[in-house]
């Protein structure tokens, strides 16, 4: 489970105005296009895609403390390397351009997966 703090983080950002109005005007929109919108904090913009990618391709859905702090201590975070064992995507640094395109950047995490610790040296494959 994700702590308070870090649920509140969402919470706070899903109650914005402008974001509560991309939400009506783009009721089924793209993610990749409302987050180059909305340019959501990255724990957020981690939670979104974590969810969708659990969704669509049953990637392990969770965000444990210590990821989420990665995510609040690096703006450039983004969940894109995948573990080769698990598929959970893993905090690496991203931007996302303005046409939407994710080009990485570097490596922004430093543990084995949280979720299976399939990856003791932490350099599983990037799923670009
Ligand atoms: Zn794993």
């Amino acid at each position: 489970m994700m702590a308070p703090e870090h649920v509140e983080v969402i919470r706070a950002w899903e109650r914005d105005p402008e974001v509560r109005a991309d939400y009506r005007r783009h009721p089924r929109g793209a993610v990749l296009g409302r987050l180059r919108r909305l340019a959501p904090p990255a724990l957020v913009r981690a939670a979104i895609i974590l969810t969708v990618e659990h969704l669509s391709s049953g990637r392990p859905l969770t965000l444990p403390d210590d990821v989420a702090e990665i995510y609040l201590g690096d703006p450039s975070a983004f969940p894109g390397a995948a573990c080769d064992r698990c598929g959970y995507l893993m905090p690496v640094q991203a931007e996302v351009r303005p046409d939407g395109a994710v080009a990485y950047t570097g490596y922004g995490y430093l543990g084995p997966c949280p979720v299976c610790e399939g990856h003791p040296d932490n350099q599983g494959g990037i799923d670009a």
